[in-house]
């Protein structure tokens, strides 16, 4: 009790505020403030989801249809500054609203939505405990709760893989392989299942995934991420 007084305290002295621009956020905002949400660098993906750079990206790795990502990644831009927010400073709810801003701009560009799941990359357990949240669960949590579809959990690591950013393409495709695997608790045939993560780099975690559901039976699997880069 005496804590959550002290929050409420906390909250009066220094009341929340944006992740980006640190201004004190309205009631009606959350974690990033409006102004900031309209400098988002956003793509267009989505629009033309089986021809655009990620889409090539992946061509060979897996059979997965459509490739989308809401923002565009740039090094110290805002998405690698948000990405870092979401990830290392204990912000599981910027996934949420992040998810939840992409879930709008999907359902306003006017695509047709119509998966069964949505699926997140998992990550591994002893990550996630030391994390205390899988980041990209948080932003499929808000794409969900936005296009009302159901999340599906049945996906897992089964090893822990080190860490890729100093592995060349070819060792990250062979370091991501046998990864993952299926719980068995959904049946997943003949299912169409977007799958999501953070970022997308060379594609193989996705790629990786993206073909166990496809193996389960997945009748169609598409590609989201929250920022990605050529
Ligand atoms: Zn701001």
């Amino acid at each position: 009790m005496r804590f959550t007084f002290f929050n409420d305290f906390l909250a009066l002295v220094f009341p929340e505020t944006c992740c980006m621009c640190k201004r004190s956020l309205f009631d009606f905002e959350n974690q990033l403030c409006r102004v900031c949400q309209g400098k988002l660098p956003l793509t267009t993906y989505h629009l033309r989801p089986q021809n655009n750079d990620l889409a090539i990206k992946i061509m060979g790795l897996t059979k997965a249809g459509n490739v989308m990502a809401f923002l565009r990644f740039t090094k110290k831009g805002m998405s690698q500054r948000l990405l870092h927010q979401l990830k290392y400073r204990n912000k599981p709810e910027l996934g949420q609203v992040l998810g939840k801003l992409y879930g709008q701009r999907l359902k306003q560009s006017g695509i047709e939505i119509r998966w069964d799941f949505i699926i997140a990359v998992p990550l591994h357990p002893l990550k996630e405990k030391r994390r205390g949240y899988n980041q990209s669960l948080q932003f499929a949590l808000g794409l969900a709760s936005t296009l009302d579809i159901l999340i599906d959990q049945s996906l897992v690591r089964t090893k822990f893989t080190v860490t890729q950013t100093k592995k060349s393409r070819i060792a990250r495709i062979e370091n991501v392989e046998k990864v993952f695997g299926l719980t068995g608790k959904t049946n997943l045939e003949g299912k169409s299942i977007l799958l999501v993560d953070d970022v997308m780099t060379t594609g193989a975690t996705l790629s990786a995934c993206a073909n166990v559901l496809l193996d389960a039976g997945a009748r169609q699997v598409d590609l989201a991420v929250i920022a990605a880069g050529r």
